[in-house]
């Protein structure tokens, strides 16, 4: 709980001294790793001392590589993972709880990604458990939603994210936090990015759910954009309103990318 409390407190800190909420960049390594992977990671948390400490960084490797890279992060760099099973401990051959990962060293939790919820059958109800088993533990949930193409051309986009995250979201205690990324599942690792408008659309009404599901609290929870950001489109995409940060895939793998990004967001 204390490094969760911790990390509220930071955030809240400075959005009384900003008046902002502190961007988040947040890289998704999916089954991308190796140990030979971490020289990257080097180079992230060299890279991130020539940079202001004015927004958080965060990988989340494969739970191979959580305890190695949770060992050189330092203070910079946080380490998250990309599922967790909703229950603490027990008879499920081949699951990691949160409190597995919380041990490990993770401090955020990816949950309800499309690439769970379409390979693994992992529905909204699951996902709010696994988010609700990370807050247990005094973990982050990062929970995502999205509109498949075929939703967006039907002009459905909002109704659906509104439907999942209602679903997908949980509880929260008074010290809890969570992350939400919207991630179109056309623009997911395909080149595509919705546009400005579209964007700032979706944000607004998640930023609308969250507070009305959280009151006041809901306006300083994040809300991440996620599919094909990179170098070339952060800066844009970041100055949308209600995007507070990115969720990265392919562009997280290699640290020149990944740095680019955050350099975007502390610019
Ligand atoms: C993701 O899968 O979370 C993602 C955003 O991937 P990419 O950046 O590769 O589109």
């Amino acid at each position: 709980m204390f490094q969760h409390s911790l990390l509220g407190e930071r955030t809240n800190l400075f959005k009384m001294v900003t008046g902002m909420v502190r961007t988040l960049i947040a890289g998704n390594w999916k089954m991308n790793g190796l140990k030979s992977s971490l020289s990257e990671v080097d180079a992230v948390i060299t890279q991130l001392g020539d940079f202001p400490d004015a927004a958080d960084c965060l990988i989340c490797p494969p739970a191979t590589l959580v305890v190695p890279m949770q060992e050189r992060a330092g203070a910079r760099l946080k380490v998250g993972a990309q599922s967790c099973h909703p229950e603490a401990f027990g008879a499920f051959t081949g699951d990691l709880s949160a409190e597995q990962l919380k041990d490990a060293g993770a401090s955020y939790v990816i949950v309800g990604h499309s690439e769970r919820r379409s390979e693994h059958g992992e529905r909204s109800a699951y996902v709010q458990e696994q988010a609700h088993a990370c807050l247990r533990a005094g973990i982050v949930p990062i929970v995502c939603v999205g509109e498949s193409f075929a939703q967006r051309q039907r002009g459905e986009t909002k109704d659906t994210v509104i439907r999942i995250l209602r679903k997908s979201l949980p509880t929260l205690g008074s010290s809890d936090s969570i992350v939400v990324a919207y991630e179109p599942l056309w623009a997911i690792g395909t080149g595509l990015v919705p546009s400005d408008e579209e964007i700032a659309e979706v944000h607004q009404v998640i930023r609308d759910l969250l507070v009305e599901l959280y009151q006041d609290r809901g306006a300083d929870l994040r809300i991440l954009y996620g599919g094909s950001m990179k170098p070339s489109n952060a800066a844009e995409i970041l100055a949308i309103k209600n995007v507070n940060g990115g969720l990265i895939g392919g562009a997280s793998l290699k640290a020149a990318d990944f740095m680019a990004i955050y350099a975007a967001a502390v610019a």
